[in-house]
């Protein structure tokens, strides 16, 4: 039988601020002296310049590689080739979530420390000990559960300032619903991310994730938009990246999360993000708790103001399939996911109720 233990786990460093890149060297040497960088094409010629300078002014050894598009075993097994012949004693991963996936799936095979340099804002997943692998087609494979998180994070804000404002505004809509899900999976007792039950910690930092958000999020994405970065950009990064990974992953995840993965079963969502996907997902959930009106208004007056789609055919819904929310809303609650840590029971009928209704809700908000 398990223990009904509490957790809260985090990457062993989390560094956020201007200029990490070109002064790379100085946050990692103290892991490894000899790095295998894993890099997305579009970065990969100013980190050989940048980062490459730091790298060698501090005295040691860096191999670029650029990233192949796609997080497969075979691109795992190719860079972890490279990196044994480079000798390496540190990965580090620099781009999108394939990139860090890969950098973190290579590392915890080849047993090296692991550094996640994230180059866009638009999900919470950089911090937590978890990688997707895909299929050679780009089908999904399996979730690698990894024994720990990564090393060191480092938040470069003015990379990822820079980075498209429809991906920051993304990373919002994953943040602004992890203190709802935590207090759900807290309430019901429910399991966190790594399968434990969440603790005070989780839900206390995934509230500070909340409260960060709703003060800067606007803020921060008028700075976005001129692609330049300021202290409320830096405020809401530390929420988007590192509170809302640790606070989901200490807190759990409930009904938004679910009702996410039921619609990525919808084809014309295909090309949407997942934190719009989430925030979605977030207002179902506030029908199905009932929530206070006021809260209702202040998350749906946020995801307006931050220019998130609030409603399905803002996502791209010309035309709504019952059939296809019906599947929505069975998938949903599939055994093991996490509607599972709703502080009630919930069935098929009242996921598929609560899209209804928060579509209808979020169409009378509409401008
Ligand atoms: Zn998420």
């Amino acid at each position: 039988m398990k223990i009904p233990a509490k957790s809260v786990t985090s990457p062993k460093k989390f560094i956020i601020g201007k200029g990490l890149l070109a002064n790379i060297n100085e946050y990692i040497k103290d892991f490894g002296d000899n790095a295998y960088v894993i890099c997305d094409e579009f970065i990969l010629d100013r980190a050989k310049v940048e980062a490459g300078k730091s790298f060698e002014e501090g005295g040691n050894k860096a191999t670029f590689e650029k990233f192949n598009y796609e997080c497969t075993q075979k691109e795992i097994d190719r860079n972890r080739r490279l990196a044994r012949e480079a000798g390496a004693n540190i990965i580090v991963g620099i781009g999108g979530g394939k990139t860090l996936d890969t950098a973190k799936s290579t590392a915890y095979y080849e047993k090296l420390p692991v550094v996640i340099f994230p180059t866009i804002a638009s999900t919470d997943a950089p911090c937590t000990a978890l990688a997707v692998i895909y299929n050679e087609g780009g089908s999904f494979d399996r979730y690698l559960y990894l024994p720990s998180n990564p090393d060191i994070v480092l938040a470069d804000t003015e990379i990822l300032a820079a980075a498209p404002a429809r991906f920051f505004a993304a990373g919002i809509g994953d943040a602004l619903t992890t203190y709802f899900e935590a207090r759900a999976c807290y309430r019901a007792n429910g399991d966190n991310l790594i399968l434990l039950k969440p603790s005070t910690t989780g839900l206390a930092i995934a509230r500070a994730c909340y409260e960060t958000v709703l003060e800067n999020g606007v803020k921060a994405m008028q700075a976005v938009k001129q692609k330049i970065s300021t202290a409320a950009v830096e405020d809401t990064i530390e929420a988007t990246i590192y509170m809302s990974g640790v606070g989901a992953e200490a807190g759990g995840l409930a009904a938004a999360h679910a009702i996410h993965n039921g619609m990525t079963a919808v084809p014309s969502l295909h090309r949407v993000q997942h934190g719009e996907k989430v925030t979605f997902g977030l207002l179902a959930q506030l029908v199905l708790e009932n929530a206070p009106k006021e809260e209702l208004e202040t998350v749906i007056n946020f995801i307006k103001a931050v220019g998130l789609p609030l409603t399905l055919k803002d996502l791209g819904v010309e035309e709504f399939v019952e059939s296809e929310w019906r599947q929505v809303a069975e998938d949903a609650c599939a055994e093991g996911d996490t509607m599972g840590n709703m502080p009630f029971a919930v069935s098929p009928d009242d996921v598929y109720n609560a899209i209804v209704a928060a579509n209808a809700i979020a169409e009378s908000y509409h401008d």
